[in-house]
């Protein structure tokens, strides 16, 4: 496919529940929502292997990817291929790998929360900064009225509750499997993965941000930097969606190495 066609929220075959999704999601993201999640599931106490929860994306598919009907695992597994035939470095080959991880949140998660296999809006899609007004350039910006902070004073301005140019580390954004696999992977004693692994981790569906250029306001100076690492990360989580097969346990044998270079051979702690 070429590139354009990727992301097209508009083209006619885009199912319903994309854009019912996006409805829900901007609906109930809201900062206290966000909060709530955050002592929900940042709890770390349930162990389990990588293998394992890789397995689990066997069972999900991604209600808001336009672009891709099959399982998470596939794509995991495409975008890890493409950053290896890439010639890019071990530790980036498996932040593709790994870098959807977070979604396993529909193991221990509910319909209420949008963590379900059936709800999916507080787990995937594209994020935004909860705390201040939603930007127009969210897809389906139409959505962005039906956000109850918007009426909130406290958060409805271009800054919110934020401090001019904080960077965009000091933002809390909408709840996803991004934040999630981000902090469960901070608290993993054995985690040497670089911190540009971890950039990618944490931002890559922050879409308004790395591709729409919004948030000026809130930016730093550092971010600059984070966003050539997402930039470069993106078109492997991007591009490399198509209807090739591939089977966990024969890439197994190659990953394998690398992630017990990089996490260990402990458990992680979801
Ligand atoms: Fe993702
Ligand atoms: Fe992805």
């Amino acid at each position: 496919m070429e590139e354009k066609t990727f992301r097209n929220y508009d083209a006619p075959d885009v199912s319903v529940a994309v854009k019912e999704h996006y409805r829900k999601m901007r609906q109930h993201q809201t900062y206290d929502y966000v909060k709530r999640m955050h002592k929900k599931y940042l709890t770390y106490d349930k162990p389990m292997d990588l293998w394992e929860a890789m397995g689990h994306l066997n069972k999900l598919i991604d209600v808001s990817d336009p672009d891709l009907d099959l399982p998470n695992v596939q794509h995991l597994i495409q975008s890890a291929e493409a950053i290896r035939a890439d010639g890019k470095p071990d530790w980036m080959q498996l932040t593709g790998l790994i870098h959807d991880l977070g979604k396993i949140m529909y193991l221990w998660g509910s319909d209420d929360d949008g963590t379900s296999q059936d709800e999916q809006w507080g787990m995937v899609g594209d994020v935004f900064v909860v705390g201040c007004q939603l930007p127009a350039s969210c897809v389906y910006p139409e959505f962005n009225a039906l956000n109850p902070d918007m009426e909130d004073e406290r958060y409805n301005t271009p800054t919110g509750r934020y401090e001019k140019g904080c960077g965009i580390d000091q933002l809390e954004l909408a709840w996803g499997h991004d934040e999630y696999l981000y902090q469960v992977l901070e608290n993993h004693k054995e985690n040497s993965l670089p911190k540009a692994a971890m950039v990618m981790i944490r931002y890559h569906s922050f879409y308004p941000w790395h591709s729409e250029g919004s948030y000026e306001e809130l930016t730093s100076t550092q971010d600059q930097e984070y966003l050539e690492i997402i930039r470069d990360f993106n078109k492997y989580d991007l591009y490399t969606k198509s209807q090739k097969i591939y089977d966990l346990e024969e890439v197994k044998d190659y990953y394998e190495p690398i992630a017990e270079k990089y996490l260990g051979t402990g458990p992680i702690y979801w």
